[in-house]
């Protein structure tokens, strides 16, 4: 969508997860006309997985496209304006923000609710994308059932990876962790959880080379860095937990960021440091990452854009 005058709106959402359809369907139920721009992933992550069996109200499982399908047809349903497009820069300098789309059509929004998610970090090797919801995974504690009794490898070295190995061998038979240096990143006492883990194999010094199988995962080959020798692990399962960036390049330098670039809220709640934008979902979450707590994070948001916009007399 272009035009040459900016678009005055009362609430823009960024984003089309699970937190962005869920602040979408609070907003426009509260007569706010949201405006909801999809981003290059319509849905988000939960796009890249297949059954979803922890999201509450689904007793038999839902498939995550599906699911976001229908988050997304209840926010149309109440009058939500969804566009497939990308924002492309922001300008928080004033009380009335300014946005504009990857086409230059240029909005006015009086709030704006970012959802715009986190994205998982992948090895980049071809197996890897080739298997993925085939046996590749980049969330244990969506997928990890999937392999109860099994044999699965996961790979990274921080907390992430630490805490999701922990978690894989409470249903797995066997976890190997691989971790390409001599020591893990992960803080020491959780380090210490996966020392104490006696179906938890670490594998130093291990890079991966190749996940093998067709249609699934049959297995892992993997090298020793230090004496170049070149092994296979017999797993059905490949988990990859090297780290997320949030999706948030583009406040660089207008929102509050912490190190790892996840934006900063208020305790609790879902203000930024600008008046009239709110978060919510895994772009200022690194802890949960979960669609559930994502589509909590989204309601709370919508709650504060409009109470915003009432306190200061924009509705
Ligand atoms: P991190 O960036 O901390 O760690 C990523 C890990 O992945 C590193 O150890 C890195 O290895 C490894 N890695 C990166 N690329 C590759 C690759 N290509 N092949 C093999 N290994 C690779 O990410 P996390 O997601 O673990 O944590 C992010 C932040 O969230 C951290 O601040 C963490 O403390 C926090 N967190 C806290 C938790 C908690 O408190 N309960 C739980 C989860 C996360 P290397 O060390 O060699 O660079």
């Amino acid at each position: 969508m272009s035009t040459n005058s900016p678009e005055r709106i009362k609430c823009l959402i960024i984003g089309s997860g699970p937190a962005g359809y869920t602040a979408a369907i609070y907003a426009s139920r509260a007569n706010l006309a949201p405006v909801l721009y999809t981003g290059k992933e319509v849905g988000g992550q939960l796009t890249i997985t297949n059954d979803v069996e922890n999201y509450p109200g689904y007793p038999d499982g839902v498939m995550g496209p599906q699911m976001m399908e229908d988050f997304k047809k209840q926010a149309i349903r109440f009058g939500t304006d969804v566009r497939y497009e990308m924002i492309e820069k922001v300008d928080f300098s004033g009380p009335l923000h300014k946005i504009w789309s990857e086409t230059g059509h240029e909005i006015h929004a009086d709030s704006v609710i970012i959802s715009t998610g986190a994205s998982a970090k992948w090895l980049g090797i071809p197996s890897e994308q080739k298997l993925m919801n085939k046996g590749v995974s980049a969330c244990a504690v969506c997928d990890g059932f999937f392999f109860r009794g099994q044999d699965v490898a996961i790979v990274g070295a921080g907390d992430t990876a630490a805490e999701e190995s922990t978690y894989l061998a409470k249903l797995c038979r066997t976890v190997h962790l691989l971790v390409r240096r001599d020591e893990m990143r992960a803080s020491k006492i959780m380090q210490d959880r996966v020392m104490n883990t006696p179906n938890l194999i670490v594998h130093w010094n291990t890079e991966t080379e190749e996940i093998l199988g067709e249609e699934g995962v049959e297995g892992v080959r993997i090298r020793n860095n230090k004496t170049q020798e070149v092994s296979t692990l017999d797993v059905s399962g490949f988990f990859v937990a090297i780290g997320h960036k949030p999706n948030t390049d583009i406040f660089a330098g207008w929102l509050d960021m912490d190190d790892n670039k996840y934006l900063k809220v208020e305790p609790g709640r879902s203000l930024t440091d600008v008046k009239g934008v709110f978060v919510s979902g895994d772009a200022a979450d690194h802890i949960y990452r979960q669609a559930v707590t994502a589509a909590g994070t989204g309601c709370m948001a919508a709650l504060d854009a409009e109470r915003y916009l009432s306190e200061h007399g924009f509705i």
